[in-house]
């Protein structure tokens, strides 16, 4: 199949949905020739090689693990967090490889997780209405006219927010700290605290072992790199398409166009409209891309979304993450995973497993129970049991700090605990620990 004509602008000729209005329509354009001047966050080759690593999870070979904030912010942005979050994702991998020796993608929500769909755009608190929130690279967080009026110089902030979060990310995963000598070092202080911390430590001991013996018969860091270096990608939702046209650029190897904001980009819930402009925007980049596969997707405009998003079948480049919500699985994702078994189509099959499964509780805190989220991960490997595919990855909001944001898991956060270190600028959060708690899960998962 041929793709009809498209170029990084041609989502402006289709409906959009959830972009800001932005008042100065010339200091709009000011700010995306300034982005189309900066250099690319990520190259093309890059985003190749993630293309090749999740071909092997669609053929059932490995496992995605993608990760890390509902959305970024300009507040909460240092080294320590970025350090955690980073660490946490390492501690799942390291859990899954070992136990189910399957290779884990990694990939974050990560350096440029900022923009955010919202159910309405307006805001109303008190007799006064504002637009809502859009994530801190359209407008401010705080309820008052000058922070909720959308101001494009923010996507500027966004970009350099976004290049030094990867430069410590790529430091991270090549410069020696995701060493596999290190694994013991990589326990978090508080999860040292709980029962999963000695299951993590055993496990730890048991990788210890086996590079002792591999280094006494020569196999060692120093000649095979993946002992002592981690490939880890980065990822947002294509949403803000002004900041991602800016930064589309052509792959002088290939001459094929390139989003070179992240490695990978996916298209949320409320933009999946065959005929809307994020699908336009994402169908012509030759990056990775992901689809979110909410509960009112029906088989046949799935199967025409695939048509369009991946023309030519290729392994690796289309993952549809499904989010159904607890108790709805079964019926929502079983007709979707025959219909695209049937038509012969390749995919990674993901599970998002948070946002189907938000609701506010009493103390008034948006938030998600750890059991729902486990049992919507548990009925996705069923669905796929039953229908012999490949569970092939998991997306998860989540955080390497202490917060308290989703009830329950080993700590047994209650709703009255919620206030103590609710941080999240927008969805609940995993914590350190019940993302390791999901991880021992996950590996007890993919072994059966
Ligand atoms: C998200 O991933 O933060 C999100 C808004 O998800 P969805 O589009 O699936 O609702
Ligand atoms: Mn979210």
């Amino acid at each position: 199949m041929t793709k009809t004509h498209w170029t990084p602008s041609s989502w402006r000729d289709k409906p959009a949905r959830q972009l800001p209005a932005y008042p100065d329509a010339l200091a709009l354009k000011r700010v995306e020739e300034a982005l189309e001047a900066l250099p690319p966050l990520v190259f093309a080759g890059e985003a190749r090689n993630l293309t090749a690593q999740l071909a092997d999870v669609a053929a059932g070979r490995a496992f995605l693990l993608q990760g890390g904030d509902c959305a970024e912010s300009f507040a909460e942005f240092s080294a320590g967090k970025i350090r955690d979050s980073f660490r946490v994702i390492l501690q799942m991998a390291i859990v899954m490889t070992f136990a189910a020796g399957l290779p884990i993608v990694k990939v974050g929500r990560m350096a440029g997780q900022f923009a955010k769909p919202r159910s309405d755009d307006n805001e109303t608190i008190d007799g006064i209405t504002l637009p809502s929130y859009r994530g801190d690279n359209v407008n401010g967080f705080d309820f008052t006219a000058a922070a909720r009026t959308p101001d494009p110089d923010r996507m500027i902030r966004a970009y350099h927010q976004a290049a030094s979060t990867l430069n410590l990310l790529r430091a991270f995963a090549q410069g020696g700290y995701a060493d596999l000598n290190r694994v013991h070092k990589w326990n978090l202080d508080f999860v040292k605290d709980s029962s999963l911390s000695e299951r993590y430590d055993d496990l730890a001991t048991r990788i210890d072992q086996a590079l002792t013996f591999m280094g006494a018969c020569g196999i060692t860091g120093d000649k095979v790199p993946a002992i002592r270096e981690t490939n880890f990608y980065t990822s947002h939702e294509a949403l803000l398409l002004p900041y991602e046209e800016a930064l589309t650029r052509v792959d002088s190897t290939t001459g094929d166009w390139y989003a070179c904001s992240a490695h990978f980009l996916w298209v949320g819930a409320r933009t999946n409209q065959t005929e809307g402009a994020q699908i336009e925007y994402v169908r012509g980049i030759a990056n990775p891309i992901g689809l979110k596969c909410p509960p009112d997707l029906d088989p046949d405009t799935l199967i025409r979304l695939i048509d369009t998003l991946n023309p030519n079948n290729e392994p690796g480049r289309l993952t549809l993450i499904a989010r159904m919500g607890h108790g709805k699985v079964e019926e929502k994702l079983t007709p979707l995973v025959r219909a695209v078994k049937r038509e012969g189509r390749s995919v990674v099959w993901s599970c998002d497993p948070m946002h189907g499964n938000t609701f506010k509780s009493s103390s008034g805190y948006k938030t998600r129970k750890f059991e729902n989220v486990l049992g919507e991960v548990r009925e996705f490997f069923g669905v796929h049991a039953a229908e012999g595919t490949h569970p092939g990855g998991i997306h998860l909001e989540l955080t390497g700090q202490n917060v308290t944001e989703c009830t329950g898991g080993a700590q047994d956060i209650t709703e009255e605990n919620l206030s103590d270190r609710y941080h999240t600028h927008c969805d609940p959060r995993l914590n350190a620990n019940q993302a390791l708690e999901m991880a021992f899960m996950l590996a007890e998962e993919l072994k059966s």
